[in-house]
């Protein structure tokens, strides 16, 4: 065990503890050096993907929550947390066009909590794997001390000529999401404070949060009919989600704050847990939504096959523009809101801006 004040070893580099997590991913892959031949996708998208036999991709993601850190049981029911560990999982699998396959899990659980309770999660879990067709086949269990430790590995698989990525918006495509912004984001602040609002207003934001449910369907259709050009998963609020798209596209975007899809329950909510809808909306996290971009030409196409499937219509947030930033034009100009999310500093934007 290394003492704090030991002198480091000389081929050890100096701690930072501050490293952003896009630079300590980027160290990472370096360490790990380019990948083989197989691999078309590596670190840097929504899953990795292998050319394997056969015409498909074989898609791979994982995702971890802790206690503590990604949800408190004083909010959720283990049922709950079981339907997100793999709901999350297969978001990621829907912002490649995919079809999700086969989980594995590893649960770190307390060793002074009933084991009895675990049942519960793997319940949450077991019907979230049967709604998006996942088989649960193996995985490993461990003590986890500090609270509850879940780590869920998915595989999928899509069609490799109709595999969405990242990367490939092009200036003048049309931005949308398949759903209205910030509900994820308002029903945490709900249970956060343990505000009362109508229930019928609170009880489907907290859902929103509680139990997301991935859209799946919209995913496989806009790789199935090749509707998008760049595709991602909203985890971490469209603000960062849409600058990760412009950084793996090599390309800028443009939304105006009048047209950002607010979600109106989340327009009911802000006032009474005093925040801005629309900060909720540009930064809140966990919406799991899908977030792409797609030619102008293709407006009317997108608007039929949504229809034709039975899905909402995707909603316009803003369009790619050459550059390499996300701005948000107000009447007061411009702000460069690329990269804001969950985790960052919070947009300081009130309606009086707009
Ligand atoms: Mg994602």
């Amino acid at each position: 065990m290394t003492h704090p004040t030991d002198k480091r070893d000389p081929g050890t580099p100096p701690g930072d503890a501050s490293l952003s997590e896009v630079a300590l991913i980027t160290a990472l892959s370096r360490e790990f050096g380019a990948p083989p031949a197989a691999v078309v996708l590596g670190i840097g998208d929504d899953c990795a993907a292998l050319a394997l036999d056969g015409p498909d991709y074989l898609l791979l993601t994982v995702d971890t929550l802790v206690e503590g850190v990604h949800f408190d049981l004083a909010y959720t029911s283990l049922d709950q947390l079981g339907w997100k560990s793999l709901a999350v999982n297969v978001s990621d699998i829907a912002a490649m066009g995919g079809e999700p396959r086969y989980a594995l899990l590893s649960l770190g659980w307390p060793p002074d909590r009933d084991r009895c309770l675990a049942l519960q999660f793997a319940a949450g879990l077991a019907r979230a794997a049967r709604e998006y067709g996942v088989a649960v086949i193996g995985g490993d269990t461990v003590a986890a001390p500090e609270g509850l430790v879940i780590t869920v590995t998915l595989t999928g698989q899509v069609p490799a000529a109709r595999m969405l990525r990242r990367a490939g918006a092009r200036p003048g495509d049309l931005i949308f999401v398949t759903g209205p912004l910030g509900e994820a984001a308002a029903g945490l602040e709900i249970l956060r404070r343990g505000a009362k609002l109508a229930p019928d207003l609170q009880e489907p934001l907290i859902a929103a949060h509680l139990t997301p449910r991935p859209h799946l369907a919209a995913g496989r259709l806009l790789a199935r009919e090749a509707l998008a050009t760049a595709l991602i998963d909203t985890s971490d609020g469209v603000a960062t989600d849409l600058y990760h798209v412009c950084r793996a596209s090599g390309v800028g975007a443009l939304i105006p704050a009048a047209a950002v899809p607010v979600s109106p329950r989340v327009q009911a909510a802000a006032p009474a847990l005093g925040v801005s809808a629309l900060n909720l909306a540009l930064t809140g996290g966990e919406d799991y939504l899908l977030l792409f971009t797609a030619a102008p030409e293709m407006a009317a196409r997108l608007d039929q096959a949504f229809a034709r499937a039975g899905l909402a219509q995707p909603l316009p947030l803003g369009r790619i523009v050459p550059g390499d930033r996300v701005l948000l034009s107000t009447p007061a100009g411009d702000v460069d809101i690329s990269g804001r999310g969950y985790d960052h500093f919070r947009l300081d934007l009130t309606a009086e801006d707009l």
